[in-house]
């Protein structure tokens, strides 16, 4: 029987080869051109380029770095810079541990679906609540302090996330906070620093009821060494002795000495 398109050996080799190489192309376009993920986010904010991971750089990358912040190394302060660099992947890397994820120090769903997760819409981490932090003396509307208040918000919501890692790795274990006050506010409470750090939104102070006083407190104060704070004051240090005070300040100022800190 002849084929009606009966081809030689030297033309089904060709053929052969011509079909390997059409099959071999398109895998690699298909590696290139990564079918983009599904954006993931909430009515906070939502990452529209997922995964995230080292190398990347965009105004996505520090809403993923205020996140992450409290998850760092001994004394270790995370740069919101936009910039995914290694400390940002190192954090990304001990979130994930942290949360029973894959470690892979790449931000994609899973990373950011737990983000989504520990955050309510009004960009509130879980377990801390703007109304908290707001208005040390009941004043509310992050107003009448050292900076406008959309700044001093953007502080308290770093400083709320870094709380928010801090409290995972003590046991989910419930933390009060306050955080802002006004210079009214702030000149009303006796031996208060003038120039607080509560005036900026940068600072909060920190109660437990669990344990003993000292002990949860110091339970926090060393937690705090690992969660990026620049200040810590607690048990032992003058008027710190019964709450932890922590915050964003721009250089090293670690006291609670009777936490051996
Ligand atoms: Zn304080």
């Amino acid at each position: 029987i002849n084929l009606p398109l009966r081809m030689s050996r030297r033309a089904v080799v060709r053929l052969l080869i011509a079909l390997t190489l059409m099959f071999s192309l398109a895998s690699v376009a298909a590696v290139v051109a990564q079918p983009a993920q599904a954006a993931v986010g909430d009515g906070c904010y939502t990452w529209s380029r997922v995964p995230l991971s080292s190398g990347m750089s965009g105004a996505d990358v520090p809403q993923l770095q205020i996140r992450v912040a409290g998850w760092m190394a001994y004394g270790e302060v995370l740069s919101i810079d936009g910039s995914f660099g290694p400390k940002t992947e190192a954090a990304v890397r001990r979130f994930q541990a942290g949360y029973g994820l894959s470690v892979d120090g790449v931000a994609g769903p899973q990373t950011l679906g737990k983000i989504v997760e520990l955050q309510k819409n009004d960009c509130s981490p879980a377990h801390f609540a703007w109304s908290e932090v707001d208005g040390g003396c009941g004043q509310g509307g992050f107003s009448g302090g050292a900076l406008p208040p959309d700044q001093i918000k953007e502080n308290l919501k770093r400083a709320m996330w870094k709380a928010e890692a801090m409290r995972h790795k003590l046991g989910d274990r419930p933390i009060n906070a306050s955080g802002f006050r006004s210079y009214s506010c702030n000149n009303s409470i006796p031996n208060a620093d003038p120039n607080s750090q509560h005036l900026y939104g940068r600072a909060l102070d920190l109660t437990a009821t669990w344990g003993t006083v000292t002990g949860g407190l110091c339970d926090i104060a060393r937690a705090a060494r690992y969660a990026g704070y620049n200040g810590i004051l607690g048990p032992g240090y003058q008027y710190h002795n019964d709450h932890v005070h922590v915050d964003s300040r721009s250089s090293r100022s670690w006291a609670a000495p009777t936490c051996g800190i």
